[in-house]
């Protein structure tokens, strides 16, 4: 199954998301492969990878090198990488001039059998990469953190997607829509939850992932929430929409 985190907001957790969400697969058993798709690369960072170093996934989008010839392991047992690039801030302008540019991560990926699961982590926005990512993807998972412009956003994302449907064929089902940095402190946090999971019913993961500093830390020290402290709330929380992910993927039969 290949699985994208989207959203067109930035900030929204899509990263933090990504990489621990394929690190619990990877714990749970699963050949995971992680893409990163975004120039800023902020996953590959989350993962230790330095910023330049070769080989990214602009070797497979751009100069059609094989798969495996730019897939590293990470220090996560069961846990590969397609490392990003900020070459490909600019890629949106090279590859516009190629055939098919939006089918290009798909027939990368399209071939590989070494992996059970793989995450695509998008960049915010509909750029040419957030295509390639959900052309590539069967399912996807939309992040959102509880704040008005966020929430307001998350009706933009979906009409946003109606439009540029055309432009992918078989477009990814959405895996769920998972309200994330959820501080119930604060009575406008509990509003706006409220007001999501009212428009959007089941399509929301029951599961929620709480506003934890644990999340933010670990990426400047190279770890997944999981080999930084995995049983902070933020760990004990992806692990459990890892498991309500795969639940809901075995009911859509994309597992
Ligand atoms: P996006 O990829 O959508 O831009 P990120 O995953 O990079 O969002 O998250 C934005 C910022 O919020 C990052 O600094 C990240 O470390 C932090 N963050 C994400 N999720 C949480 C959380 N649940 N609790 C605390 N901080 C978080
Ligand atoms: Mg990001």
């Amino acid at each position: 199954m290949i699985v994208a985190a989207v959203n067109v907001k930035g900030g929204v957790g899509k990263t933090t998301t990504a990489v621990n969400l394929a690190a619990a697969f990877a714990g749970a058993g699963l050949a995971t492969l992680l893409v990163d798709l975004d120039p800023q690369a902020s996953a590959s960072h989350s993962l230790g990878v330095a910023p330049g170093a070769e080989p990214t996934v602009a070797d497979v989008v751009v100069r059609d090198r094989p798969l495996g010839s730019a897939v590293q392991p990470t220090g996560v047992l069961g846990l590969s990488l397609l490392a990003g690039s900020l070459e490909l801030a600019g890629a949106d302008l090279v590859l516009a001039r190629r055939k098919d540019p939006v089918d290009r991560l798909a027939k990368a990926l399209g071939g590989s059998r070494d992996y059970d699961v793989t995450v695509i982590d998008c960049p915010p926005g509909f750029s040419l990469l957030t295509l390639m990512g959900l052309q590539a993807a069967q399912g996807m998972i939309v992040p959102i953190n509880p704040q008005d412009l966020a929430v307001d956003a998350l009706g933009r994302f979906f009409s946003g997607l109606e439009q540029l449907g055309e432009l992918i064929t078989d477009p990814p089902v959405l895996l769920g829509i998972l309200i994330t940095m959820v501080d119930r402190r604060t009575k406008v946090t509990d509003e706006l939850i409220e007001r999501v999971r009212g428009e959007y019913g089941r399509k929301v993961f029951t599961t929620e992932i709480p506003l934890n500093i644990r999340l933010a830390v670990a990426p400047s020290q190279g770890s997944t929430i999981f080999d930084y402290q995995g049983w902070a709330a933020g760990g004990v929380a992806y692990r459990k929409l890892g498991g309500e992910v795969l639940r809901r993927a075995r009911r859509r039969e994309l597992l």
